[in-house]
């Protein structure tokens, strides 16, 4: 009895928990080439972001929320190179709250080397891959290691996989789609698409309704009204809410204003017969449960 009261009681703590699954630590100078930044910023919608995020920085940013994921990424064709020791030190800092992701550059890295180190040495719970910045085909044999590892090692993977503003960074490489083979070869391999895959939302849903270890994050997507709007309607048309996962992509958009986003959703449909999202879902997505999804609680 007493047995059953407690873990109803934990569960319900444990569901209303803000988990933000998508964020950033990265100096600059440092760790982001000039290149990047320029471009970045130049593709920025209001006022540009500052992109220089410190771990005090990223601290006091994720103050609204319970847990974070805190995302490695090493890219060196397209200049990102994110030290793992840096996210590591940051996230043994702070082992109650944050969870830090390792990067790997498939096309740079000895991968098992560098996973084997990020994973036992430095005590990092998943890996962050982006095949689109890495310019390396999501199939292609040097990160089937990764997959591999990660399978294996039971670690989850959060993957930019849609598009991305660096003019050489290949969309070819870039396709939800292409995630098929990568999760009928790992079926055990739990694997977040990021920012629901756009452009290509419809492809991802439909992929991620099919295979039970692939969720998307609806990440860095509130800022694009109507897009939000379709995909997230969509996604429940597809019955695939429940597998959507809270995050921002700090610092490009915060806790705050992805919530605020979330719970004024339906304003785009007032004053129309336009579909809508029940409150209950839109709490829901709000306390996702990523950690029990990613096999992190
Ligand atoms: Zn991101």
């Amino acid at each position: 009895m007493l047995g059953e009261f407690l873990s109803n009681l934990w569960n319900c703590e444990a569901h209303s928990m803000i988990v933000d699954c998508h964020t950033h630590v990265h100096e600059y100078p440092g760790h982001l080439s000039d290149e990047f930044v320029r471009e970045a910023q130049s593709r920025s919608r209001s006022k540009p972001v500052d992109v220089s995020v410190t771990a005090d920085r990223h601290w006091k940013a994720m103050s609204g929320v319970d847990k974070v994921i805190v995302l490695g990424m090493r890219a060196f064709h397209s200049g990102i190179m994110v030290p793992n020791e840096y996210v590591a030190e940051y996230a043994n800092r702070h082992p109650e709250k944050v969870i830090g992701f390792a990067g790997v550059d498939p096309a740079r890295d000895n991968v098992r080397e560098t996973l084997e180190y990020a994973a036992d040495k430095l005590k990092l719970k998943g890996v962050k891959l982006g095949p689109v910045y890495q310019n390396v085909h999501p199939t292609d044999k040097r990160i089937m290691e990764v997959y591999e590892f990660c399978e294996a090692r039971k670690l989850p993977i959060m993957i930019h996989q849609g598009t991305t503003f660096p003019r050489l960074a290949p969309l070819k490489y870039s396709l939800p789609i292409l995630l098929e083979d990568v999760a009928l070869q790992f079926p055990n391999l739990r694997m977040v698409i990021a920012h629901l895959g756009h452009p290509w939302v419809e492809d991802t849903l439909v992929l991620i309704r099919k295979q039970p270890n692939l969720y998307a994050d609806i990440s860095a997507l509130h800022y694009r009204p109507w897009q939000f709007y379709n995909s997230l309607i969509l996604a429940k048309e597809y019955g695939v809410l429940g597998k959507l996962l809270f995050g921002t992509d700090y610092p490009y958009t915060t806790p705050e204003a992805t919530i605020e986003a979330l719970r004024n959703f339906n304003k785009m449909a007032e004053g129309t017969n336009l579909p809508r999202l029940e409150s209950e879902e839109i709490e829901n997505l709000i306390h996702s449960p990523t950690l029990g999804y990613l096999g992190l609680s």
